[in-house]
């Protein structure tokens, strides 16, 4: 990038789930003025799709995502935090001052937190959306408890899709998992933890052509991979395990990422391999992917930020 901008702020965040709120909020409380970029189109990140939030600390019973979200958001402000509904599209984070530039212009801080979180892979399907938070989830540990005593149907093969069928078999009558291959992608051990659950039911060479429901998911058809006839199930829970992906195309180059585009940080730290440059959330977290674990690595993120500014002056 080459223009430099002459204001330097102490800290830019880039994202605003609970990872960049929560950042921003400590950010803030610091007296580090945060300039935090929401992005345009999804600020307030994954929990905005959804709808009862009942794992977040604090509310007994229960809260709406996007009413958490615009608390945290409030929060953020209320201490400070300068909030940008902008996308990010260009970061040039190599030097002591970082540049970070939105279609407005470009913005300078001697710390930048990055906080874009993960998106999970859609089935691409006409109701997956409209249905997501009614029948349809991503999040076999946020929303497993919504689906007592139903039928539970999880898309995908691999080692996640095992582990979300075999923990949904929990609280689900029943599970079917819906394989498109003849076999699973998954471990061996964790194929015979499947094989070994009498509730669960695989589907070989399946994949979901329709999703049915108003309000609400009510079932969906199938198809057969190899012979192309199609049949009913009776799910009226769908969890779609197929994988995730990282939001880190603008970091390529930028800070070390690790095979899958996960930013590599130095743990039980935040920071990456560029100085003054921290993250935080889904955007590292290939493993436990929640809302009050991004929180906390927000903070830890903001934690260190503070930290490595102060050893600056
Ligand atoms: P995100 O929440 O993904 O937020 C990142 C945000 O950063 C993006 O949405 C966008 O607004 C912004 N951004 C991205 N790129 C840019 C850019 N270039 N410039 C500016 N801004 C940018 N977890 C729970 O604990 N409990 C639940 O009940 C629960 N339910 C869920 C239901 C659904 C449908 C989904 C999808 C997830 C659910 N989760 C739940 C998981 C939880 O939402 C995530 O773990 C959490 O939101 C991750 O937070 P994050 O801040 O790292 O990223």
């Amino acid at each position: 990038m080459s223009d430099h901008p002459s204001d330097i702020r102490d800290v830019i965040v880039v994202g605003s789930g609970p990872a960049g709120y929560t950042a921003a909020i400590y950010a803030a409380r610091a007296a580090l003025s945060p300039l935090v970029f929401e992005g345009s189109v999804t600020a307030g990140g994954a929990l905005m799709n959804t709808t009862e939030v009942e794992n977040f600390p604090g509310f007994r019973d229960g809260i709406q995502g996007p009413a958490l979200m615009d608390e945290m958001r409030a929060q953020a402000e209320r201490f400070g935090a300068e909030l940008v509904s902008d996308d990010v599209i260009e970061v040039d984070l190599t030097g002591p001052v970082k540049t970070v530039r939105t279609a407005e212009g470009s913005f300078a801080a001697r710390a930048v937190i990055l906080a874009t979180g993960s998106g999970y892979r859609k089935l691409g399907l006409p109701d997956e959306e409209r249905l997501s938070g009614h029948g349809v989830s991503w999040c076999a540990t946020c929303d497993g408890f919504f689906f007592r005593e139903q039928h539970i149907a999880v898309v995908g093969g691999g080692d996640s899709a095992v582990e979300e069928a075999t923990f949904l078999s929990r609280f689900g009558s029943k599970v079917t998992l819906i394989v498109r291959r003849d076999e699973l992608r998954a471990s061996k051990i964790m194929a015979q933890r499947a094989f070994d659950d009498p509730k669960i039911e695989i589907a070989w060479n399946s994949a979901v052509d329709t999703i049915h429901g108003e309000d609400k998911l009510t079932g969906l058809t199938l198809v057969d991979t190899v012979t192309g006839e199609k049949r009913e199930l009776d799910a009226t829970g769908l969890f779609i395990a197929i994988g995730h992906d990282p939001r880190s195309e603008l970091l390529t180059g930028q800070v070390d990422l690790d095979a899958e585009g996960y930013v590599l940080v130095d743990h039980p730290t935040t920071r990456t391999n560029v100085p003054g440059v921290f993250a935080c959330g889904d955007l590292v977290d290939h493993r436990y992917r929640q809302a009050i674990t991004a929180a906390g690595t927000g903070c830890a993120a903001a934690l260190d930020a503070e930290r490595y500014l102060a050893d600056l002056a």
